[in-house]
């Protein structure tokens, strides 16, 4: 070997071999950690948290567009063909299905709907309901009242009003009962394939203030954010990558840092692991 010449020590606690070995474990469907999404590791000789938590460096933006473009270009190698996880068949069982994940999870709605649209095949279905009818039948979703109260309400209204059909069109949309933004973005993103805002759920909230994306709480103004700096053809894919991402890696309380391909490009204050500064203002 040349003199001088040190070698790179592999961390003494073994922690780089086993971040290996979890993140070859961490491919699965549907996602796929390329090896090219990989970025390169940093050598932490103590295999501790090697970044101190300060404020943004000077210069530091972190929307700046080459960024994002960083960021996006992650994600995609990441998760390639991710969807919405509700399963659906129409625009409206869509609708019903984003009403009732509010608070619930997607397995548990999943649960539920396959039996609800049986037992309730047409918008008109619905529409013939009293709230009170319909709360046993999604009861397991939390909620169950306000959420049978939402979903009978926008069945009456667009029985009387849309002809039973679900507009693809967001002012409309926002018109019917229990139906907010979120939602609303859902049903054009995913069933009419319209870019008309962000969906922001707990995860891309939670996210887009880790990776520096915003610095808002309100979901509102997140998603404003979000509009002003990603690329329009990106906000329905971004949203469900973001959600993928934040089962299967962001999570809330511990999310695996080690893991994650974003690693060396996210400052979040809440990492479980860096090689990189940490933020304090980037926090979930
Ligand atoms: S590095 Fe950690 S906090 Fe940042 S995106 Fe990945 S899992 Fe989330």
């Amino acid at each position: 070997m040349t003199r001088g010449v040190v070698p790179r020590q592999p961390a003494r606690t073994g922690r780089q071999d086993k971040v290996r070995v979890q993140r070859a474990a961490a491919v699965n469907k549907p996602d796929k950690v390329s090896a090219k999404s990989t970025p390169p590791r940093q050598s932490n000789a103590s295999g501790k948290p090697a970044a101190k938590t300060t404020k943004a460096g000077q210069g530091y933006n972190p929307v700046a567009p080459e960024r994002v473009a960083e960021i996006l270009k992650r994600l995609n190698d990441l998760y390639p063909e991710v969807t919405c996880a509700l399963t659906h068949a129409s625009a409206w069982e869509l609708l019903v299905a984003t009403i009732l994940s509010a608070q619930s999870t997607d397995v548990n709605v999943n649960r539920v709907t396959p039996e609800l649209f049986r037992k309730y095949p047409t918008v008109e279905a619905f529409a013939a309901l009293t709230p009170e009818q319909l709360e046993p039948d999604v009861r397991s979703t939390g909620f169950f009242r306000n959420k049978s109260k939402s979903v009978v309400g926008a069945a009456k209204k667009l029985v009387a009003e849309f002809g039973g059909q679900v507009p693809d069109d967001i002012e409309k949309l926002l018109t019917l009962p229990g139906v907010a933004r979120k939602t609303a973005n859902v049903v054009l993103g995913s069933w009419f394939r319209k870019a008309e805002g962000v969906v922001v759920d707990t995860h891309v909230h939670r996210i887009s203030r880790r990776l520096e994306l915003t610095k808002e709480n309100d979901p509102q103004k997140i998603e404003q954010d979000l509009m002003k700096i990603l690329p329009r053809e990106r906000w329905i894919l971004f949203s469900h990558q973001i959600i993928w991402h934040g089962r299967k890696l962001c999570i809330a309380r511990k999310p695996k840092c080690a893991e994650c391909a974003l690693e060396n490009i996210c400052h979040a204050g809440d990492k479980t692991w860096s090689t990189v500064e940490m933020h304090k203002g980037a926090q979930a």
